[in-house]
């Protein structure tokens, strides 16, 4: 029997190529967004093309009702799910003393307390089945901070913990929560910085080069399978060598 994964966050970007790899893997994929529905729908398609059940979802992760009304249709209509991907999130820079509370809180609510919703909600069911591989999208802002970003990088460490705290209370069940600390990756999130930015970036990492969304993809789908049994509340960085 196929594998369901929930992918949030997965309409583009890293999420969307999550969710193909899974699919790739022959897993049943939840596609979730915000609004961006037909591109949902789009990627739902190129996974169903794979051979796989999928669905495009609409909901909120940052509100609970809506994820907790969420994972029990998916539990109705295609069973418990064995993955959950945290992925969602959004940044809304500036600096710390010029930042507002709603900008604090907006990317605490999408980035931390999605995750958390989600986590708890899909790890209840998860314990009762005993079993279950959870991988959340945290960032090397999270683990170095980062000037521009105290939403995000606050957001991105609480994740860090998160993972660990989930790893110690879910382990006993045989259920692993691990969490990628990526860099720069090239995603809308990405692409509206500055040239010289991205340029003066490029210079701190060893690669010489931003990562693609299918290499964060890779190790999700790595972290998400038996081949990772024994490795949980780890922080991988997929950084291209920039934190070192
Ligand atoms: P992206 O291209 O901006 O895509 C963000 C995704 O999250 C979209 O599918 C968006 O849906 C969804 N989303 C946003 N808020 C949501 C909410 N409240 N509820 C449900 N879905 C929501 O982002 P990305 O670059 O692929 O990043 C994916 C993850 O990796 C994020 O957690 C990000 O923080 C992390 N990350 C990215 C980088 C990077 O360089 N790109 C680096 C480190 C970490 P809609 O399309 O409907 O808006």
């Amino acid at each position: 029997m196929s594998k369901l994964a929930i992918v949030t966050g997965a309409s583009r970007g890293i999420g969307a190529a999550i969710a193909k790899r899974l699919a790739a893997e022959s897993c049943d994929i939840v596609v979730n967004c915000i609004s961006s529905v037909e591109k949902a729908e789009a990627v739902a398609a190129e996974c169903r093309d794979m051979g796989v059940n999928a669905c495009a979802m609409a909901w909120d992760v940052a509100d609970y009702d809506a994820c907790k009304r969420a994972v029990q249709q998916i539990q109705k209509s295609m069973g418990t799910p064995e993955i959950l991907v945290n992925n969602a999130g959004i940044t809304q820079d500036g600096l710390l003393i010029r930042m507002k509370p709603e900008q604090f809180d907006r990317v605490i609510r999408a980035c931390l307390t999605g995750t958390f919703h989600m986590t708890s909600l899909v790890g209840a069911q998860m314990l009762r089945a005993r079993k279950g591989h959870i991988v959340n999208l945290a960032s090397v802002s999270g683990i170095a901070g980062n000037a521009g970003q105290a939403n995000y990088a606050a957001a991105k460490a609480g994740v860090i913990g998160l993972t660990k705290t989930a790893a110690k209370e879910l382990g006993s069940r045989g259920i692993t929560v691990n969490a990628i600390a990526p860099g720069f990756v090239e995603t809308d999130m990405t692409a509206d910085l500055p040239e010289t930015v991205q340029e003066e970036a490029k210079k701190r990492i060893s690669l010489g080069r931003f990562g693609k969304a299918e290499e964060i993809a890779q190790l999700a789908a790595f972290l998400a399978s038996d081949k990772a049994s024994y490795i949980t509340g780890q922080v991988i960085a997929a950084d291209g060598g920039m934190a070192l």
